[in-house]
């Protein structure tokens, strides 16, 4: 579970988010959407502390991460992170990709790694291109692939962010169904899209952020469906 508190950042005298609460329950799947520029990849990285937050608190499984005494990689070892551009090594394989990461932060053995990351690259369909290269695959394979990436660490909670966007309409359906499939699994899962099926579909809450905070959450049907703010229903009214 992960328990965001008055979460502030601001960058210079910018202040990007103003006070964020949240919490994402064990096994639940929240979706963040919001316009350009609301901060939700802020949110994100300030989730992970990959940007140190200004003001607030951020508790995953109980454990302040703002708290300086916290040992921050054991930490985020427990969270998985997929972005919008996959970042995979291009010179490692598929295999080496999944691998490198577990032997060098987990300790773990090559035959151990491997075994995980074949165990992984099956789940999201990509069983047979362990030995392939990342120029050899499609976008939406590749981020199949980091999302394998990040399952192989053994993540108690994955943050997503827009993992679909910079892929070409035809591969987002692959990788929305493997985070379905994910989401169904029970995984704990923070969703930043503009998949506003997805959302409906598989989130259990949705929450609409606009200039660093958030305006309105609740049930997808509800946020969506019937949303309460003025500033929600022009966002929906340009996205859906
Ligand atoms: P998008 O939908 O376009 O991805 P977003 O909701 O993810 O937008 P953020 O990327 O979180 O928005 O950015 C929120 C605001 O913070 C923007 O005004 C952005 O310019 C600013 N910002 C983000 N990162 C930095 C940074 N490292 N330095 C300065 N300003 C930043
Ligand atoms: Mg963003």
């Amino acid at each position: 579970a992960i328990e965001i508190r008055n979460l502030r950042k601001s960058f210079g005298d910018h202040e990007v988010l103003r006070g964020i609460d949240f919490t994402v329950a064990p096994g639940e799947v929240v979706c963040v959407i919001g316009p350009s520029g609301s901060g939700k990849s802020t949110l994100l990285r300030c989730a992970n502390l990959l940007e140190e937050p200004t003001g607030g608190t951020v508790t995953v499984d109980g454990v302040d991460l703002t708290d300086p005494d916290v040992d921050l990689d054991a930490v985020r070892r427990r969270i998985g992170m997929v972005f919008q551009q996959f970042n995979l090594f291009p010179h490692l394989s598929v295999l080496e990709n999944l691998t490198i990461a577990q032997r060098r932060v987990l300790g773990r053995g090559k035959a151990e790694a491997a075994a995980v990351g074949r165990e992984n690259l099956a789940k999201v369909g990509l069983a047979d291109r362990a030995d392939s290269y990342p120029a050899q695959l499609s976008g939406g394979q590749q981020q199949r692939v980091a999302i394998a990436r990040a399952l192989s660490m053994g993540p108690a909670l994955m943050l997503f962010d827009e993992p679909t966007s910079a892929l070409d309409p035809e591969l987002v359906g692959d990788v929305l169904a493997v985070m379905r499939a994910l989401a169904d699994e029970g995984m704990t899962m923070m969703v930043v899209t503009h998949e506003m099926g997805f959302a409906r579909d598989v989130a259990d809450r949705v929450v609409f952020m606009d200039d660093g905070r958030v305006v309105e959450e609740g049930s997808p049907e509800q946020v969506l469906g019937d949303p309460a703010h003025e500033r929600t229903r022009a966002f929906l009214a340009r996205v859906l």
